[in-house]
């Protein structure tokens, strides 16, 4: 694997595709900078070897057409206060005005380009745009995992022009680093624990894995689809009735592969979809006409707790509960303590992937596990065994 530490940057321009996709409010100021630090290293040491950088990213969805609103100009603060240095911008990401604005940058020096989706050429994986933006720099850095999955211009068209002076940026790196430790180098044994709501959202990534963990842990709304499909009860519960079939065939393939499922025994069930329901703990296969199950149970936890503190290896992809209410927040809580205390005691544990991010954001689980990936449609994408075309275009 190429990566930025194979270059020596001195002279040369660093072509970087960073994922600045920053909220900005009303007043067009950066509400979480999360994506711009994690893409510092990378242009540090680009600086740091006496080389430019050429920053380039998009920024919400401007359909191909110049919006105001969405310029990267409102960032070009937020973006030199956190990379140390006053970042010049060019008005737009090709054509003259660009390349004026390369030519005239000198080592140490960093230029961030517009918003490289006011051009519909962008998410279009246009070849002529991709030659005009490899233009701009020497070397192409990719440190975009977000957009890794889309096959556009500056996420992937774009490396062919670069013959052998490609490679990946810190940050895309350790991506790829954390999805291999979990999936294919992983030390034994491997837990996955997967929630969210939906059997068919999830369903390519549990075949996937089955083949890499040793344990599988299944929580949240997913739980339902299989206790109905084995005859229990599950009163008002969520549940895909049409995928009933397939959660039958999941344990099954399970069973074949040896690896071992956990299913909830108990949730904490309410009378109501609504944070001040009324609320009782039941077995998982025995939930009254008009309840439903929100969260995990006790013994559910003291289950997956048992499992997650022997493991090794840890991937965790979606909440065990309504997390947004609190009332039904404790399961996920409990989790994120239980990989804290699992990581705490040596093992890898990697969170990514939808809305897990949001989950462990919010309850302060950050700094815990070992590593929170960046990219939510990027890591699910992983996960499921998909080769990311960013990453594809660097490797070739
Ligand atoms: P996903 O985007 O598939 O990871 O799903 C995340 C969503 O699943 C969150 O918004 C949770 O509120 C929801 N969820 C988790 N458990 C349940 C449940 N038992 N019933 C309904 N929704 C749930």
């Amino acid at each position: 694997m190429k990566t930025i530490d194979d270059f020596n940057f001195s002279d040369k321009k660093a072509l970087i595709r960073v994922d600045f996709n920053v909220p900005l409010n009303e007043e067009f100021k950066v509400t979480d900078a999360t994506r711009i630090e994690a893409a510092k290293p990378t242009i540090i040491k680009v600086l740091e070897d006496g080389g430019s950088a050429v920053l380039m990213s998009h920024l919400g969805r401007p359909k191909g057409q110049p919006n105001p609103d969405m310029s990267l100009k409102h960032i070009i603060d937020k973006v030199s206060e956190i990379i140390g240095v006053q970042v010049k911008f060019a008005e737009d990401c090709v054509g003259d005005v660009a390349e004026k604005a390369v030519a005239d940058l000198k080592p140490g020096e960093v230029l961030l380009l517009e918003n490289l989706r006011f051009h519909a050429e962008e998410e279009k994986g246009d070849e002529a745009f991709s030659e005009q933006l490899s233009k701009l720099g020497d070397i192409y850095v990719n440190d975009a995992f977000g957009t890794a999955h889309r096959a556009h211009a500056s996420t992937t068209i774009v490396a062919k022009y670069f013959g052998d002076n490609k490679c990946f940026g810190y940050l895309l790196a350790n991506e790829i680093e954390a999805i291999d430790k979990v999936l294919a180098s992983g030390e034994k044994p491997v837990t996955a624990i997967l929630g969210g709501s939906k059997v068919s959202s999830k369903i390519t990534i549990i075949e996937n894995i089955l083949d890499k963990v040793d344990n599988l842990i299944i929580g949240g709304g997913m739980t339902y689809t299989f206790v109905k499909a084995q005859g229990g009860k599950i009163g008002d519960s969520i549940c895909e009735d049409d995928k009933q079939d397939l959660a039958l065939s999941i344990l099954e393939k399970a069973k074949s592969k040896g690896v071992n499922i956990y299913l909830p025994v108990d949730v904490v069930a309410a009378d109501d979809f609504s944070n001040t329901a009324n609320t009782q703990v039941s077995a998982v296969d025995n939930i009254p006409d008009g309840w439903q199950g929100l969260d995990a149970g006790p013994k559910t936890l003291e289950n997956f707790k048992k499992v997650i503190l022997e493991s090794k290896t840890i991937l965790w992809n979606g909440p065990v509960g309504v997390f947004e209410m609190e009332s039904f927040a404790k399961g996920t809580i409990a989790i994120g303590n239980f990989i804290d205390e699992a990581t705490k005691n040596g093992a890898f544990s990697l969170v990514g992937g939808g809305d897990s991010v949001a989950a462990v954001k919010q309850f302060g689980f950050e700094d815990k596990v070992s590593y929170v990936s960046t990219g939510g449609g990027a890591m699910l994408e992983s996960l499921e065994g998909k080769t990311l075309p960013g990453i594809a275009a660097i490797l070739k």
